[in-house]
């Protein structure tokens, strides 16, 4: 059963940039979803469209069945303790004025959950599970290390019980040695928890470790989406191919520290609002219908979804 359907998702700012574009994608209960792109393709909005800590310009959005695009916003209010973001910089979203048990606590106090002892406790419980020392309880963020700040952080996302966990590139700022801790810190909360992750990301070998679904963004729009296994072996967008040939042979035991960036700079013309939103970068545009319209994404094979005209093409004459 899907936990979040996401339909049509738009958001335009200031009447021109189109930063998430008719997006449509399910994410089903207990599974991570790896949402791929480079920097500026739309991710961190797409991230906060879903609890709708900004308000999409067209599109609905259901979380476990129920559809959230209409909700008022006292009761959408309620459906956020279930929907819980963890953005990437654990520097500047903590209140350098607070301490850890107030930080970790905050939620709770926000929401009106718990008070007093029941609070304390439930902040020892979010401590013990996150991996942080209890004697830490009264230390300011400027104490702790990047990784530690980050599990502050979770500590914080976990403490309302959600059941969606929206991971808005949580390692990024790490140093590559801390963000496999962080990483695996994650998948241990998941099966503890029983949570469902949409971990966005730029690094390909994070998706590959961590997750079951992998869709890549470009402005603004998936152009690809599969199982892992499929968006790995066997891509079919150019664009795809052409980030996975990148990718240069390493240990296996390295992977987790393999830096894959999409912000390369073999891609750099800029599209123009006309014909496929890739093809001026694509090695493979070569026919008309890549000039003229915007391809949409569809079903190549079981579970695999792709955004391209020559892929279309070959399905339909084969
Ligand atoms: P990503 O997280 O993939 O780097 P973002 O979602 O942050 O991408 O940004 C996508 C696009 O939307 C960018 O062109 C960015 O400049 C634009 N954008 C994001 N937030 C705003 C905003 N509040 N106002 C105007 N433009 C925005
Ligand atoms: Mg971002």
């Amino acid at each position: 059963m899907s936990l979040l359907e996401v339909r049509g998702l738009t958001k335009v700012f200031n009447r021109t940039v189109r930063a998430v574009d008719d997006v449509s994608l399910t994410i089903e209960e207990g599974a991570t979803f790896g949402l791929l792109g480079e920097s500026g393709s739309g991710k961190s909005t797409l991230a906060r469209l879903i609890p709708r800590l900004i308000e999409p310009t067209a599109g609905e959005l259901y979380f476990d069945g129920r559809p959230l695009h209409n909700l008022r916003d006292h009761e959408m209010r309620a459906m956020r303790e279930r929907i819980q973001i963890v953005f990437q910089n654990p520097f500047s979203s903590l209140n350098p004025r607070m301490t850890v048990r107030q930080l970790i606590g905050e939620p709770l106090i926000i929401f009106g959950r718990a008070t007093g002892s029941a609070l304390d406790a439930r902040v020892h419980e979010m401590m013990e599970l996150v991996g942080l020392p209890i004697e830490y309880l009264n230390r300011f963020p400027h104490e702790f290390s990047g990784g530690q700040r980050q599990r502050i952080m979770i500590a914080r996302a976990l403490i309302l019980h959600p059941r969606l966990l929206i991971l808005d590139e949580p390692t990024s700022a790490l140093d590559v040695s801390v963000q496999a801790q962080v990483l695996n810190l994650l998948i241990d909360l998941q099966k503890r928890l029983g949570l469902t992750y949409l971990l966005i990301t730029h690094d390909l070998s994070v998706v590959r470790y961590m997750c079951d679904q992998a869709a890549l963004m470009y402005l603004g729009k998936i152009i690809e989406w599969g199982t892992v296994d499929q968006v790995f072996h066997t891509p079919q967008h150019p664009y795809t191919q052409a980030l996975l040939a990148d990718i240069p042979s390493t240990d296996p035991d390295q992977r987790m520290l393999e830096r894959i960036s999409l912000e390369s700079d073999i891609f750099s013309a800029r599209w123009n609002g006309h014909g496929c939103r890739f093809s001026p970068r694509c090695p493979a545009a070569q026919i008309g219908a890549c000039k003229t319209s915007d391809p949409s994404l569809i079903p190549t094979q079981a579970g695999h979804r792709v955004a391209c005209h020559l892929i279309s093409t070959d399905s339909a004459t084969s």
